[in-house]
C-alpha cells in the first residue's frame, strides 16, 4: 500500500490565500487496476492561475495544479515504469492515473508522457518547455506579431512567462523593456538576459522610465499584470500597437473594492488603432510540439536562458505558491517533492 499526501481545499481563497484554506491529508491508495499506473510527483508547478481557478471547484477538491511525475508502478504497457508524465494531477505526492478516463483532464488536456530532453532537468516541462514557455512563444508570435526593429514592453518580466517573452523578442530583433519589481530582477533582465531596459515599478515612475526608454512609443505590449501598470503602458503605444493580454496578476488577490475605478482606455484604442487580444495557452494545444521544439532549440543554441526558483519539500507547496504571488520568485516557481 502506498501512502499518498495531498492538499485539500477547505475554504475558497479570499484576497491573499491563507494556510488554513488548505489541509494536508494522508491516505492509502488502492491496488492498481488493469490499464492504470501509479506516479510519484517529482516537480510541482505553482502558477498564478491557481489563485483564480480554484474558486471554480467545490470545497473538498484536491488543490489544482500540474506536475511532472515518474511512473513507479504500471498495469499499462503504454506507460511503463521509469517514464515520466506531465499532468494536471493537483497537489498530490502520488496518483493513480487511468489515462482513458477524464478524471485528470484540464481544459481538454490529458496526462501524457513527456518528450525526452536528455540531460536537461525534467522540471523544464513545467516552465520553459511547458505551459509558461508555450504561453510566451504563441502569445508573443501569434498575438503581438512582433517585427524586427519594433519596441516591446513586457510586464511581470521577472517571472516565468515575462522573462521568456523578452528573450524571444530579443532573438527577433526588437528593443525590449521589462517591468518588474526589484533591483535584483532588473539587473538579471538587462545584464544576463539582454533586455535593453528594465523598470522597477516599486521604486521608479513607470511612465517617466518608459518615456525615456521608448521616446517614440511602444509597438507591442505583452501584458502579464493588468491594472495601473498596463494603463500606463497602453497610453504610450504607437499607432497600430498590439497587446497580448496574457494575465492580470495585479488583480488576482486584490479586494475588489480596493481596485481603481475603470480608466477610460477607449480613446487611446480608437485614435491609435490599438488591438488587444487575450488567449489561453491551451488554444494552441495542437501546435504544442512547435513551441517545445523551438524553445528547446534556442536553449541548445544558448539564446534562451532560464531560471527556476525551486522550493524543496511537498509540505512547502503553500509557501511556494504564496511566495510566487508576492513576486519572490525569479523565473519559474516550482516545488521539488
Ligand atoms: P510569474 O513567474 O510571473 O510569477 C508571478 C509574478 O507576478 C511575480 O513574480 C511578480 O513578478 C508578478 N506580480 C505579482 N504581483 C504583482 C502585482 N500586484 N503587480 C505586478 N506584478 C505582480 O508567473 P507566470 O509567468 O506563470 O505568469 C505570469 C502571468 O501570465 C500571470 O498573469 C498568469 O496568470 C499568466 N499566464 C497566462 C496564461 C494563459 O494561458 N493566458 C498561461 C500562463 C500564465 P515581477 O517581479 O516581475 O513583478
Amino acid at each position: 500500500m502506498v501512502k499518498a499526501k495531498r492538499f485539500v481545499v477547505v475554504k475558497h481563497f479570499q484576497n491573499d490565500p491563507k494556510p488554513s484554506d488548505l489541509q494536508l491529508v494522508e491516505e492509502e491508495l488502492p491496488v492498481l487496476q488493469n490499464g492504470e499506473f501509479l506516479v510519484q510527483a517529482e516537480y510541482l508547478s505553482v502558477d498564478p492561475y491557481m489563485r483564480v481557478y480554484t474558486q471554480r471547484y467545490p470545497i473538498g477538491v484536491t488543490m489544482i495544479g500540474s506536475q511532472v511525475a515518474k511512473i513507479i508502478e504500471s498495469k499499462n504497457t503504454e506507460f511503463p515504469v521509469g517514464k515520466r508524465i506531465i499532468g494536471h494531477l493537483g497537489w498530490r505526492t502520488h496518483t493513480i492515473v487511468n489515462p482513458y478516463s477524464s478524471e485528470y483532464d484540464f481544459l481538454g488536456i490529458k496526462p501524457a508522457l513527456v518528450p525526452d530532453i536528455k540531460d536537461l532537468s525534467p522540471s523544464l516541462h513545467l516552465g520553459v518547455l511547458g505551459m509558461t514557455g508555450s504561453s510566451a512563444y504563441f502569445g508573443l508570435l501569434d498575438i503581438c506579431k512582433p517585427k524586427q526593429g519594433e519596441v516591446l514592453v513586457v510586464s511581470g518580466a521577472g517571472g516565468a512567462v515575462g522573462s521568456h517573452v523578452g528573450q524571444i523578442a530579443k532573438i527577433l530583433g526588437l528593443a525590449v523593456i521589462g517591468i518588474t519589481d526589484s533591483d535584483e530582477k532588473c539587473k538579471w533582465l538587462v545584464e544576463e538576459l539582454g533586455f535593453d531596459y528594465a523598470v522597477d515599478y516599486k521604486t521608479e515612475d513607470v511612465e517617466v522610465c518608459l518615456k525615456k526608454a521608448a521616446p517614440k512609443g511602444i509597438d507591442c505590449y505583452f501584458d502579464n499584470v493588468g491594472g495601473e501598470i498596463s494603463t500606463i503602458v497602453i497610453y504610450q503605444m504607437k499607432n497600430y500597437g498590439r497587446i497580448a493580454a496574457c494575465g492580470s496578476i495585479s488583480a488576482y488577490s486584490a479586494d475588489p473594492s480596493s481596485l481603481p475605478k475603470s480608466t477610460i482606455l477607449q480613446p487611446q484604442f480608437v485614435f491609435n488603432r490599438l488591438k488587444m487580444e487575450s488567449f489561453l495557452v491551451t488554444d494552441w494545444h495542437d501546435r504544442w510540439h512547435e513551441s517545445v521544439q523551438k524553445n528547446l532549440q534556442w536553449i541548445h543554441e544558448g539564446k534562451l536562458l532560464y531560471r527556476e526558483t525551486i522550493t524543496k519539500g511537498f509540505e512547502n507547496m503553500f509557501d511556494a505558491f504564496v511566495g510566487m504571488l508576492q513576486g519572490k520568485n525569479i523565473g519559474k516557481a516550482l516545488v521539488q517533492a
